[in-house]
């Protein structure tokens, strides 16, 4: 049985930033019935507090901070660069150890977004894009869905089954 990572906050835990969280969504609740998820809130689990100021990445490309040549940060300008890293240091970590192969993680968030990203100026603009998170795990082979494509990730995890 393939088993999925998860971004907490799509469970219910109140791990954003601004101590909210997101769900519940039923294929969610379902795996994780079925012991299939495994959850990860990177920026928690890189050492940042809940509620903690929100970051951005000047351009959105979560690869490039990976390659050290752009900063995670926040509002006021400080660098979270390092707790960013480490919490995507720590969730392929987790894939690694469990056998992973797909993940279901936050839109647009700096760490978990997949396909959009905001831009860095803190007005709500987004570019195509990934978070730091993200970007890891998709240079490192898992396929990552956002909470909008969980029909596909449905799909997904049906053919993996099916491949044993
Ligand atoms: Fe944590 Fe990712 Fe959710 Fe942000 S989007 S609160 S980093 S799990």
């Amino acid at each position: 049985m393939h088993k999925i990572l998860v971004s907490r906050c799509l469970l219910g835990h109140r791990v954003r930033y601004d101590g909210g969280a997101h769900g519940p969504f039923d294929p969610l609740q379902q795996w994780q019935a079925e012991g299939r998820v495994v959850a990860v809130c990177p920026e928690v689990a890189g050492g940042l507090g809940t509620p903690r100021p929100p970051a951005e990445i000047p351009g959105g490309q979560g690869g490039q901070v990976l390659d050290g040549l752009r900063p995670v940060l926040t509002d006021n300008g400080e660098d979270v660069t390092a707790a960013f890293c480490d919490g995507a240091r720590q969730a392929l970590a987790l894939v690694q150890a469990h056998g992973i192969r797909m993940a279901v993680l936050k839109a647009r968030s700096p760490s978990c977004g997949n396909r959009e990203a905001y831009d860095g100026s803190f007005s709500g603009v987004k570019v195509a894009g990934e978070g730091v998170t993200a970007a890891l795990l998709r240079r490192a082979g898992v396929e990552v869905f956002n909470e909008q494509e969980l029909d596909a990730a449905a799909q997904r995890l049906a053919r993996l089954d099916l491949e044993g």
